[in-house]
């Protein structure tokens, strides 16, 4: 049975000024000026409120730094169906919320820290000749330095490269809660990312570049969901083995190894916020800088 004519339009109008209020919800959580948990406050508070309407993907969706990848991340970690409505949380489903936006919000509403970006790909693609490209032209960046148990190639400089340390330092960092990430890569040696040199630079309003491994980019979104993880891609899987046979730098048996991480490493690329193709280093350096830069004008804009 079709309601009366009258009734529909009434409806439509009631929707329509229904789905404006929530825009002006999320516009004002963008723009830093309602934060998320208060939005979440008001929803359990009333049900008959328009915060009590709003899906919670909307509203993650909604923070700065927050992109559509990482907020299903999250939903998928806080156990949330992708359509859920906040008056539609189960009792756990809203502690979790509620956790999570007391433990993430805080760093993104506060201080607009959202420019951690972390790059990774496969070996030999070039990520470090793409970080040191943007350390010695963007003297802006802090390219942070790893530790690392493995031995110095010629050329490394300790304290530049890595720092270079044995296993009861590497122990000794990770006993003392120091790395923000580390791991065991290519099945062999451990590196790991010192935390301190990272708050001190963010807290500054500087950006910080990481050059790791994959899983160390997965710890790092865990910990921080406002980084923004960037994956470098070779232009072809041939130029890939080209590049890691002409470096000339491994024994036939480590490259043998090297190249199956690689295989696995490509595979992960659709978990990453952007891809970058490295064709060639300065236009590669400029693509991942200018990550930085859109998500800087986001924060600037985010506290006007
Ligand atoms: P290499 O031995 O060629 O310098 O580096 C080997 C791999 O370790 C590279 O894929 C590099 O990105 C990764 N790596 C370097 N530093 C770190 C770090 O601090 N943490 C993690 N997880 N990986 C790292």
């Amino acid at each position: 049975m079709r309601p009366p004519e009258v009734d529909r339009v009434a409806a439509s109008r009631a929707a329509v000024a229904a789905r404006r209020a929530r825009a002006a919800v999320k516009r004002a959580v963008n723009e830093r000026r309602l934060s998320a948990l208060s939005v979440l406050h008001t929803a359990l508070a009333s049900s008959e409120s328009i915060e009590a309407t709003m899906r919670v993907r909307d509203l993650l969706l909604s923070i700065p730094g927050l992109g559509p990848v990482r907020v299903d991340r999250v939903m998928t970690r806080l156990e949330i169906a992708s359509t859920k409505r906040l008056s539609g949380l189960g009792v756990h489903q809203q502690l979790r919320l509620r956790e999570f936006l007391e433990k993430r919000a805080p760093s993104v509403v506060d201080t607009g820290e959202s420019r951690l970006v972390v790059l990774a790909g496969p070996t030999a693609v070039g990520k470090g000749t793409v970080s040191t490209y943007i350390r010695e032209n963007y003297p802006e960046v802090l390219l942070s330095v790893s530790a690392t148990t493995r031995a110095p190639r010629p050329g490394e400089v300790d304290g530049v490269s890595y720092y270079f340390v044995d296993d009861a330092e590497f122990d000794r960092m990770i006993e003392a809660g120091e790395f923000l990430e580390w791991a065991v890569v290519h099945n062999k040696s451990r590196y790991g990312t010192p935390r301190p040199p990272i708050d001190r630079a963010l807290a500054e309003g500087r950006s910080v570049l990481l050059e790791i491994d994959l899983q160390g980019a997965r710890q790092v979104r865990e910990a921080m969901p406002e980084a923004t993880l960037v994956f470098l891609l070779p232009p072809s899987w041939d130029e890939l083995v080209r590049r890691l046979i002409g470096r000339g730098t491994e024994t036939a048996e480590e490259q043998e190894r090297r190249l199956t991480t690689a295989r696995v490493e490509l595979a992960a690329q659709d978990e990453f916020d952007h891809r970058v193709v490295n064709t060639d280093v300065e236009a590669a350096a400029a693509e991942v800088v200018e990550l930085m830069r859109i998500q800087k004008a986001n924060g600037l804009l985010g506290k006007e």
